[in-house]
């Protein structure tokens, strides 16, 4: 049927944009995405995920972010922000931007996969790890797909230290430079 409409559509001199599943397991999802693709004459496709389970509610925002990333990285155009309050209530505005971060994040991890974008996403990737291993806090906010939320979470204890809480006086990034240093200093 979408097939169909389209070609309507074309023919009419109207432009078509299709609108595919929003709940499909893993594992069809790829599939799926590319006999639509196929169906509708290669038109824009845009998916509400796919939601790969439908045990979440609360959750929708990252049942559907890992849909999106499959759909993708196998043909799909655009992802719709799918929001925690999805299948419970009317979003808040905490949940429509928290839902738009988290689609954003889908969509950005099918681009580094994707011919075309994947340099530019690549390139984004790249200057956050050159700031994490210069412990650059300010570049990895920067970097960071949300910087306010990124940089709240990283004061909100207070702490101030250039290292993160995994490894703390441990981290081997610190230990490192501070190995070449003596090694420069003789
Ligand atoms: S503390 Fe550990 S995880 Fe954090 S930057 Fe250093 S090495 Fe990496």
């Amino acid at each position: 049927m979408l097939g169909e409409l389209v070609r309507r559509a074309r023919k009419a001199g109207v432009q078509a944009m299709v609108e595919g599943p929003g709940h499909v397991p893993a594992d069809e999802i790829e599939t799926s995405v590319k006999a639509m693709k196929h169906l509708t004459d290669r038109a824009p496709l845009y998916l509400l995920g796919p939601l790969v389970t439908d045990i979440a509610p609360g959750y929708d925002h990252i049942t559907a972010a890992i849909g999106g990333v499959i759909a993708g990285m196998a043909g799909a155009d655009f992802l719709c922000a799918t929001t925690p309050s999805e299948h419970l209530d009317l979003p808040t505005k905490e949940d429509v931007i928290e839902g738009t971060y988290v689609t954003r994040v889908a969509a950005h991890a099918a681009d580094l996969t994707r011919p075309g974008v994947r340099e530019r996403a690549r390139a984004w990737d790249l200057r956050m790890a050159k700031s994490r291993a210069e412990l650059d806090w300010e570049g990895q906010f920067n970097a960071a797909i949300n910087p306010a939320k990124a940089r709240q979470i990283r004061h909100r204890r207070g702490v101030e230290t250039d290292t993160c809480t995994m490894c703390s006086e441990l981290c081997a990034i610190r230990l490192a430079k501070e190995a070449m240093e003596r090694e420069k200093q003789g």
